[in-house]
């Protein structure tokens, strides 16, 4: 994407957010990767979503530090550098508070998924939810094991995370989650969410690893920030716990042998 295009969509998005009602105050942030690969342009810090112009972007390097533009960068920008870091393909990163979204991660309760067809193949099998901690570099290592998993991640205490080839691709899956968000506590009041079975979701995986939409470890274990490879049974056996906690009716037995499947998977090229 160009330079123009890239911070048009910037401003178009980072409106968006705000007029969606996922950001209040000076929430939220968007970031954006130059063609060039090394730079990237980014909301200012302490404004409103509503008010950022294409005249208040910034121009960052790899290690966050301001090339261009008049305003600060944000403090969450080492998140998305380290997204990018990670995904060569990512051309775009967005944060936000939507509410029912944020809710969960703030009640310490996992987002229901997946339990509709459509958003597997969006968004994977898993949206997981990054463990809450203090601002800085402990957000950074809490959300490393993550970024080659998946797309889009809820962060406790804070939102949701997504990124993807470019701006809108990023928004969309915000937004999902946050759709998906909103129907499982919807469904809360019914009786709660019903698990897809576990034979619907291996073929929907399969749909999406097909069409070349799989992150790079999807399906993974999460493996801990420096380490090279390999997983902790303990990491497999307490998410798994974490997840079937948000789903009433879960069958353990066949998530695992779900888990078995994923894993099991081969490795796709990095996108
Ligand atoms: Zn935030």
């Amino acid at each position: 994407m160009s330079e123009p295009a890239l911070r048009r969509a910037l401003v178009d998005y980072s409106r968006a957010m705000h007029v969606a009602g996922w950001v209040a105050n000076h929430d939220g942030n968007l970031s954006g990767r130059l063609p060039a690969g090394d730079r990237f342009v980014c909301t200012p810090t302490a404004f409103s979503k509503a008010d950022v112009g294409l005249d208040d972007l910034l121009t960052v390097g790899p290690d966050g530090a301001r090339l261009a533009g008049p305003h600060k960068p944000f403090s969450e920008l080492a998140m998305h550098l380290a997204v990018y870091r990670a995904r060569p393909g990512v051309g775009a990163v967005v944060h936000a508070h939507p509410p029912f979204a944020t809710a969960f991660g703030a009640a310490g309760r996992p987002l229901p998924h997946p339990f509709l067809p459509e958003a597997v193949v969006s968004l994977g099998a898993e949206v997981p939810t990054v463990p809450l901690t203090a601002p800085g570099k402990p957000a950074v290592d809490a959300l490393a094991p993550f970024i080659e998993r998946v797309d889009a991640v809820l962060v406790a205490g804070n939102g949701v995370f997504a990124w993807g080839p470019d701006v809108e691709t990023a928004y969309l899956r915000l937004e999902l989650v946050e759709h998906m968000a909103r129907i499982a506590h919807a469904a809360s009041a019914l009786g709660g969410v019903q698990p897809l079975p576990a034979d619907m979701v291996t073929a929907l995986v399969k749909r999406r690893r097909d069409a070349g939409l799989a992150a790079p470890r999807e399906g993974q274990p999460a493996v801990a920030a420096g380490s090279a490879s390999g997983s902790s049974p303990d990491v497999v056996a307490e998410a798994t716990r974490r997840a079937l906690a948000g789903i009433p009716g879960a069958d353990p037995a066949r998530v695992a042998r779900l888990a078995a499947e994923a894993l099991s998977a081969r490795r796709p090229a990095r996108t």
